[in-house]
């Protein structure tokens, strides 16, 4: 009985000292674990300035944010990425169902994202929707998910650079701090009247008052110029810019003339004339002396070509000795524009679609009869071809007489804001 209880007491205390083993080493364990996942924990932002001066006196226990983001891939479906975020077939679906009312996740697109947040036991699932839109889908406790769709918080600030022309346009917009897609769209917007590449002067300068649209991310969904001033030789160009209420944006200068013209100067960029317009000529390849009733344009092969002007495809297909061949009708047919040789078309191209001044119809090639690549240019009025270099460029639409006023205190507006906040940030 004596030699029982002993073993027994042996036992006990065997096993007393297995526990508290147990438990240091099962501590340790967990500790580690606990330190391997920090690496893996987005936290949620606590303010890091004079860390160092705030010696943790005692642990504070945060609630931990742990967030995980996944990227649609082109053939997923929803609940496939919902699996990757770790949720089990069945509550994929109840959360597909659980956003139907409101968005129908069947719509994802591959390279948008879904993020999951879990603080607690709350999760929540965020899918961007649009720039101005995220679905939002919440489940706390296991409790049924709940959808929404809500506004991003989206944030706008104006800018306004300013710089002096030193070296070229480019350059010395980069140094003021203008990125070169708003330098292309200052270009743009005074390319009717400032020829860049002959006309700028060491000393002309420019003024460009810029919004760029922020969302909760803090990423950049929107940006436009919204004034300009661009002084050449002297004179004082200025850009306001507006949407009538026909719902096109242009821009005009303070007196509402529109800046940009019907037609464009020339269908391709960077391209220089090979053969003029004239009404007697060898032609090049068939040898005889033939009319040439439009202006060639050399280019490298695929440069882009655009549409002179707004109108609508009267013809598209292979033409003959011309082979790739474009025809715009403009102004209700008053006058219509011809493009040959290209070496494909645009995309969507087709007899009867309207395109805009500027849209790029189809790129340079040598289809048909030609020597190398060019495009082959006409331009029609009422019929007969006219040499399109002597074509006079009339300036599109101005401000309608009704909006005039109110066009007035916008512009007058915007050119205030440009010149205060250029004081604002020069004076230091
Ligand atoms: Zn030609």
């Amino acid at each position: 009985m004596d030699r029982v209880n002993n073993l027994k007491k042996i036992t006990k205390k065997k096993q007393q000292q297995f526990m508290m083993w147990f438990s240091m080493f099962s501590a340790v364990f967990f500790i580690t674990v606990l330190m391997m996942m920090d690496g893996d924990l987005v936290k949620a932002s606590v303010p890091q300035t004079h860390q160092e001066w705030l010696k943790p006196m005692f642990h504070v226990e945060h609630q931990q944010q742990k967030i995980r983001v996944e990227k649609v891939k082109s053939g997923d479906v929803a609940a496939m990425v919902l699996r990757r975020l770790g949720f089990p077939a069945a509550e994929a679906n109840q959360i597909v169902v659980a956003a139907r009312p409101v968005y129908s996740l069947r719509k994802i697109y591959a390279g948008k994202t879904i993020t999951r947040t879990d603080q607690g036991d709350v999760i929540t699932l965020l899918y961007d929707v649009s720039a101005e839109q995220q679905l939002r889908l919440t489940s706390s406790s296991q409790q049924a998910w709940v959808a929404s769709l809500e506004d991003k918080m989206l944030s706008t600030r104006t800018l306004v650079v300013e710089g002096t022309i030193q070296d070229s346009l480019f350059l010395d917009a980069a140094k003021a701090g203008l990125e070169d897609k708003l330098t292309l769209k200052l270009v743009d917007i005074f390319a009717w009247d400032i020829d860049f590449a002959r006309d700028l002067r060491k000393g002309d300068s420019f003024k460009v008052l810029f919004e760029e649209t922020f969302d909760t991310q803090g990423k950049r969904v929107r940006y436009n110029i919204l004034a300009a001033e661009f002084q050449n030789r002297g004179y004082s160009y200025k850009a306001v810019r507006y949407q009538n209420q026909a719902g096109s944006v242009e821009y005009y200068n303070q007196e509402g003339k529109n800046l940009r013209k019907t037609y464009l100067k020339s269908p391709v960029k960077y391209s220089r004339i090979s053969s003029r317009f004239s009404n007697a000529r060898k032609h090049p390849v068939l040898g005889y002396t033939r009319a040439h009733r439009g202006v060639d344009y050399a280019a490298k092969s695929g440069t882009p070509i655009r549409a002179i002007g707004d109108g609508k495809i009267a013809f598209k297909g292979w033409k003959g000795g011309y082979g790739r061949f474009i025809e715009i009708r403009h102004n209700n047919g008053i006058h219509s524009t011809a493009y040959a040789h290209m070496r494909r078309y645009a995309s969507g191209m087709r007899k009867g679609r309207f395109v805009r001044q500027g849209q790029v119809i189809g790129y340079v090639g040598m289809s048909g009869l030609a020597t190398g690549p060019h495009l082959h240019f006409e331009f029609r009025s009422r019929g007969r071809a006219v040499n399109p270099l002597k074509v006079k460029h009339k300036p599109a639409n101005p401000v309608a007489k009704q909006e005039l006023t109110a066009f007035r205190v916008h512009a007058k507006n915007l050119l205030n804001i440009m010149q205060q906040q250029s004081q604002a940030q020069t004076w230091g």
